[in-house]
């Protein structure tokens, strides 16, 4: 059934809309974080581009229809260009939604492939409507531009692509958030309807519009990312693709990060100290960006290169001095940390690692500047992480890039150096020898510190197996491992394992372990170290005096040797308290039986204050400086 002139009705007010809107879109999306760009936005972008030539191509055709002289080509070339974009667009959402469910199945597979035939036939059934008459063609004899009933190629297409949708829509449902699943088939529904109003007005005026409405919420569900309202703050995925494409361009970065101490419960920062970053941010930043990395971690990141002095200065300011004002109005807690010119940073979890294991070394309401030659290290810091993990991932224990070094231990009673700290050293291809806290702490942190402890625990035992085999005498060498490592399952077989493997008796060997402050951990020390001590292992407790000593837990967890820390030497001195507090728990320990280690004995003073105290052991410069393990036998004699 012929219709008469398609063009009577047509306004282009829907395609105009659409291509207004596509073009907010564009603006939206260009270079904005509003908007994560994953692989998947690809297709979303190039959808765009097809939907707007599809209005184009609409507009162009009805135009060339209210022309007096007939172009016949070019408005069959309008309409079957319009078609195809429509087609293609469709195909392109199938193909968004297949990669939204993420299955690369056989099933997936031969889908997309039936698709793709489906695709290409309905095209060229679209382009052949001039001979088949099954679609827009020009009606030779009436000389008017007609379409062939309710059936005809585009509707299949149309009616095809729906179905394809709500399939995928239906089927993997369960790989989908239902809200997103709802308001897809709610757009493809409304679509429809669209589609069919548009039909029965034979028009097109709103076919390409229609699209629109998946699209929209699209880009409203799975690709916005909404700015924090009260600080204006990005989220942290926001971040990653900020860092990543600073990575990938090489554009130095400028990193500014301002973390609130606000310990208890899920406190959020007030109000006002929001806003007060949202002003920071309006002032501040017009060539960076605010992130909100963790509930209480906000990174300002700015682009080096375009900062003048006197923006940086006035960044300063607001840190160093207009911020400030509303922590202390509110009695917050701070830390600060300004990271200038750095070009390394390539995700999330790199710039969190530096803040942390930099955040742990500070002070509360302490700014830290790095120099130049802090973010050196923290590009050091990226590179040894990264030679960690390879070493973690090797699983050899006789890893020649972990070296094990040792200090002698002078035993008090008899003079003799019978014991001994074994402590970590590291080379790497790129490195000199790297002392433990560049190192330990980022093996800490990255969680390969066990394979670490098991390397140097086997490398240890080797030399204890060869000492003892060359007939020096000697107590035993103990050596440091983390509180985390306790968590493992295989904490105690490994160590034991390890220890067996290299035929050295359990006496020969203590661990040393600094207190927790984790309640959590507590239990599973209690138990291994129990375990531990029965099979002979000597337990030490490393560095008394930092930790937030809890005394009931230290007599409860059984130990042999308390090593006071060498920072309550150093105060000695100076606070008359110390003196006193340090004869108090040197008493009570022991009557306890515990034996007394002091650390970090330079001086001759040093050494008659922990006579006082009625030192068991002495260790430290005094007598001598960590050697190479191999060197310990010169400190021994032969039996
Ligand atoms: P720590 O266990 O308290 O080790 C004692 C540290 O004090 C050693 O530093 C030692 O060289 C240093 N020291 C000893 N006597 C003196 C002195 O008279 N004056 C001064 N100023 N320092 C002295 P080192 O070897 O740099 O180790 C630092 C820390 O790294 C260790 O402290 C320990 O916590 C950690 N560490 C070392 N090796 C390992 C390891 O294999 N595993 C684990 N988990 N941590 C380790
Ligand atoms: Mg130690
Ligand atoms: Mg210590």
């Amino acid at each position: 059934m012929p219709y008469t002139d398609v063009a009577i009705h047509y306004s282009p007010t829907g395609d105009i809309i659409t291509m207004l809107v596509l073009l907010v879109f564009a603006v939206m999306i260009y270079e904005s974080l509003f908007v994560s760009m994953d692989e998947n936005f690809k297709l979303f972008k190039q959808a765009m581009v097809s939907i707007f030539m599809a209005c184009i191509f609409n507009i162009a055709f009805f135009y060339l229809t209210k022309l007096d002289r007939e172009h016949i080509f070019a408005l069959y070339a309008t309409r079957a260009c319009y078609n195809l974009a429509l087609v293609t667009t469709m195909y392109i959402f199938i193909m968004y939604l297949l990669n939204l469910v993420g299955i690369d199945d056989k099933s997936t597979r031969n889908f997309k492939l039936i698709v793709r035939v489906a695709a290409v036939l309905l095209s060229i059934l679209l382009v052949a409507t001039h001979f088949t008459h099954f679609g827009f063609y020009r009606d030779m004899s009436t000389g008017l531009w007609s379409r062939s009933g309710y059936l005809n190629a585009f509707v299949i297409a149309y009616a095809l692509s729906v179905f394809g949708m709500g399939y995928i829509l239906i089927r993997y449902s369960e790989r989908m958030i239902l809200q997103v699943s709802i308001m897809m088939l709610t757009c493809v529904g409304l679509s429809l309807i669209t589609v069919i109003i548009d039909n029965i007005d034979v028009a097109n005026e709103y076919l390409a519009f229609s699209y629109l409405l998946p699209m929209i919420g699209v880009i409203v569900m799975i690709h916005s990312r909404p700015y924090n309202l009260t600080t204006g703050a990005m989220s942290e995925e926001a971040f990653g693709d900020f860092s990543a494409q600073a990575y990938k361009n090489g554009t130095v970065i400028d990193y500014y990060s301002i973390e609130f101490m606000i310990s208890t419960g899920n406190h959020d920062i007030p109000m006002e100290v929001g806003r007060a970053l949202y002003k920071f941010e309006r002032a501040c930043l017009k060539h960076g960006v605010l992130f909100n990395l963790r509930p209480r971690l906000y990174v300002a990141a700015v682009y080096h290169d375009k900062m003048t002095e006197a923006d940086t200065q006035k960044i300063d300011h607001w840190i160093k001095v207009i911020l400030k004002e509303y922590y202390n109005k509110f009695k917050i807690d701070y830390k600060i940390q300004i990271y200038r010119g750095v070009d390394y940073i390539y995700e999330l979890r790199q710039i969190i690692n530096y803040l942390d294991l930099r955040a742990a070394r500070m002070k509360c309401n302490e700014i830290f500047l790095a120099t130049p030659e802090d973010v050196k290290e923290l590009a050091r810091t990226k590179y040894i992480a990264g030679e960690l993990k390879k070493l973690a991932a090797e699983e050899n224990l006789d890893n020649e890039h972990v070296l094990v070094y040792c200090q002698p231990v002078k035993n008090v009673k008899s003079g003799r150096f019978d014991s001994a700290e074994a402590l970590a050293r590291m080379t790497l291809p790129e490195t000199a020898l790297i002392s433990p806290d560049k190192f330990i702490p980022v093996a800490e942190r990255i969680n390969v510190i066990h394979s670490l402890t098991k390397i140097i625990l086997n490398k240890t035992c080797k030399e204890i197996r060869k000492l003892m085999d060359e007939g020096y005498e000697f107590d035993r060498v103990s050596v440091n491992v983390s509180v985390s490592e306790f968590k493992i399952d295989t904490f105690l077989s490994d160590i034991t394992g390890i220890i067996e493997k290299n035929n050295v008796p359990y006496d020969k060997i203590a661990l040393e372990i600094t207190e927790s402050t984790n309640d959590a951990d507590y239990d599973f020390i209690l138990e291994v170290v129990g375990k531990l001590r029965k099979l002979g292992v000597r337990i030490y407790l490393d560095d008394f005096g930092t930790g937030y000593s809890n005394f009931d837990r230290i007599l409860s967890l059984g130990i042999d040797v308390v090593k006071f820390d060498r920072s309550l030497l150093l105060a000695w001195d100076k606070d008359r308290a110390v003196k006193v507090t340090l004869r108090h728990f040197s008493a009570a320990f022991r009557d306890l039986n515990y034996k007394l280690l002091f650390e970090g004995i330079e001086t001759d003073e040093h050494e008659g204050l922990c006579f006082s105290c009625g030192a068991d052991y002495l260790q430290g410069y005094r007598f001598s400086k960590p050697v190479p393990i191999e060197e310990y036998r010169n400190y021994l004699t032969k039996r």
